[in-house]
């Protein structure tokens, strides 16, 4: 499940915006650290104008380039590092495909990779896998936690690390080496809460909460986005948890592809007497289609163009496209259509890929795949996460289906068998 465009989300994202350039002189988004724009000259030569300005222009920066912070010549691109003082890095472009030096990256491409013995296409595959969310005790302060009456609660956390384990063991007989970003329900970030107490209430007075409450009075209480509790929280648990994980996939684990697991939903309204509806679907994201908000903070500027230079992209909407098709078939859902086109944009031939901008697609430097199968409060697919795991199949709804779990895990190890297998030629 995504951060959504409910009333807490939009609150949440006008402080991520408003806060940085209010509090920080750096200029840099949450918890952001100073880009260090000298790596940027291990790419010079990498790439032609041509390429530069399609990944700008078609990927990256669909809604737009605010106040000329990237501008592309003939010869080079001027990349703005500083407004004030005004700092430009001069990326300079390579004159042809012949004539392009290599990109310095550690992860690797398919069609790269050592050979492979047809029933093992991902021999060598290094796959991290990125369950969403914690689960376990931090469901609820997640709010990724809803109950029906007394059944079983639904905690999005617990059933992503369920899916993971199981498509571990399915890719590691295909020959992939697999690693777990997150293996349990304990946070990867050692900060809690409390460690945010001071920096979320300078957000809340930079942005028209003077006085801040330090408590929530109840689950229902109407102010309580306005309070150090909920936004220290959101602190924790999005902020500092992502970008720990992005420290240990890009410093520890090196993969070659990073699958993030989540289930997504639809607003289900009161946790303890959640909406239950017919809608159900499946999309999957990976970078791209930044904000001009977004573009004007140094650190997520640097980010982006890093990841347009590495290539991330060729190869993840590959994956993406390939792993949606399987899923589709499995799970039969149609996909979902964004409410607007302000965030995202629809990419590949699947019809199921958009391009978002996520702090963990972001962040993890080596092709992302953000998976968003099933509506967990849909009728259809609450029935079955109650119904569990099981050999076979079961009638669920008057139709005979495999367990959520194992459709799920069975779909993305037959997409990335399928990848792997055409790109390596076997
Ligand atoms: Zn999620």
């Amino acid at each position: 499940m995504l951060i959504r465009p409910s009333r807490v989300v939009w609150f949440c994202l006008s402080l991520s915006i408003l806060c940085a350039s209010a509090i920080a002189a750096d200029n840099l988004g949450i918890l952001g650290s100073k880009p260090k724009w000298d790596v940027l000259e291990h790419y010079q030569r990498t790439i032609t104008h041509d390429e530069f300005a399609h990944l700008l222009n078609d990927v990256y920066c669909t809604h737009g380039i605010p106040n000329d912070l990237i501008r592309i010549d003939n010869d080079a691109a001027q990349i703005v590092t500083t407004q004030e003082p005004h700092n430009v890095f001069t990326l300079e472009f390579a004159s042809d495909e012949n004539s392009k030096t290599q990109i310095p990256r550690l992860w690797r491409p398919a069609d790269s990779l050592p050979p492979a013995k047809s029933n093992k296409p991902l021999t060598g595959v290094r796959i991290a896998l990125d369950p969403g969310h914690l689960g376990g005790k931090w469901a609820k302060m997640e709010e990724r936690w809803f109950q029906v009456g007394d059944s079983k609660p639904v905690t999005e956390g617990d059933l992503t690390l369920r899916v993971s384990r199981m498509l571990a063991s399915r890719l590691r007989k295909l020959g992939a080496t697999v690693l777990f970003v997150r293996n349990s329900t304990q946070p990867v970030t050692s900060k809690r809460p409390a460690d945010f107490n001071e920096l979320a209430r300078k957000i809340l007075i930079k942005n028209g909460v003077p006085r801040p409450r330090d408590d929530v009075l109840n689950p229902k209480d109407p102010e309580k986005e306005g309070t150090i509790k909920f936004q220290s929280e959101i602190l924790f648990y999005r902020y500092s948890e992502i970008r720990r994980r992005a420290v240990l996939v890009n410093t520890k684990l090196h993969p070659d592809l990073v699958v993030c697991l989540h289930f997504n939903a639809e607003g289900w309204g009161d946790p303890n007497s959640p909406t239950l509806i017919d809608t159900n679907h499946l999309h999957l994201l990976v970078n791209g289609s930044y904000l001009q908000d977004e573009l004007a903070f140094d650190d997520e500027r640097f980010e982006m163009i890093r990841r347009l230079l590495s290539r991330a992209y060729d190869e993840e909407l590959a994956i993406a496209d390939t792993v949606a098709t399987s899923m589709a078939r499995a799970t039969g859902l149609p996909p979902y259509q964004y409410p607007t086109t302000q965030t995202t944009t629809k990419v590949g031939s699947s019809g199921y890929v958009y391009a978002r901008n996520l702090l963990a697609t972001r962040l993890y430097r080596c092709p992302v795949v953000y998976c968003e199968p099933y509506v967990m409060n849909s009728k259809d697919a609450f029935a079955r996460i109650e119904a569990g795991d099981y050999d076979g199949t079961k009638e669920i709804n008057g139709v005979q289906r495999k367990s959520i779990f194992r459709e799920y895990a069975d779909s993305v190890a037959e997409g990335l068998r399928d990848y792997y297998s055409k790109a390596r030629g076997l």
